[in-house]
């Protein structure tokens, strides 16, 4: 084996290794079906937020999305087309959101989005006013045609609380009081 041959071998070492490293960086950051993030990086970003907002006095908004009656698409359609729907829900609320906007998956058919760079309440309903139209159209997955809706919730910081799991619970409790008014609309 002579020196460039070993040298040669080194290197293709060292790419190999650099790029099992970031392989596996995107796979604890971002989610398998849908190439967002997931919650992992949704609870880093939002200690850094609350971390950056209290030193210059920052505000943002943590918006709760859960999908309406999913399992029923799961069950007429099947597991795949449920995964084609996640992917094109994921896709489309992205759309909505700015570069600096983190939209994670943190399970099943529950997703979160932080956004940054707004001045207040009206600035975040807008938001999801914005991700509640992603809603607006059908979804057309290998011919077949769906509807879909979605019950969201939200916490600005720091007006509903300046820490993170005030934060995620009244966020949390927002989403479910939308689910339960389109529940039950009378009560
Ligand atoms: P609700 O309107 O009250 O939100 O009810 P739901 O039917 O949307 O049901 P729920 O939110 O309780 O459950 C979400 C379902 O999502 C349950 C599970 O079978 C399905 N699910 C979870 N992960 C995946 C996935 O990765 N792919 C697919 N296709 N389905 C999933
Ligand atoms: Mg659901």
């Amino acid at each position: 084996l002579d020196t460039l041959t070993l040298g040669m071998r080194l290197a293709a070492l060292a790419i190999d290794t650099q790029r099992l490293n970031s392989d596996l960086r995107h796979r604890s950051e971002f989610d398998l079906l849908t190439n967002i993030h997931n919650r992992f990086s949704l609870y880093k970003r939002l200690d850094f937020l609350i971390d950056q907002s209290q030193r210059h006095g920052g505000i943002f908004g943590l918006i709760y999305i859960d999908l309406d009656k999913f399992k029923p698409i799961n069950d007429r359609f099947g597991h795949h087309i449920g995964d084609l729907f996640l992917q094109e829900v994921s896709r489309r609320m992205k759309q909505q959101l700015r570069g600096e906007d983190m939209l994670a998956r943190l399970g099943g058919d529950e997703f979160a989005a932080l956004v940054s760079d707004v001045h207040n309440r009206a600035d975040v309903e807008e938001i999801v006013r914005r991700i509640e139209g992603c809603f607006h159209a059908p979804f057309v997955l290998e011919g077949y045609l769906l509807r879909g809706s979605a019950s969201i919730g939200s916490a600005l910081y720091p007006e509903d609380g300046t820490r993170k799991s005030t934060l995620l619970s009244v966020a949390d409790s927002a989403m479910y009081a939308a689910k339960n008014i389109k529940r039950n609309p009378s009560s």
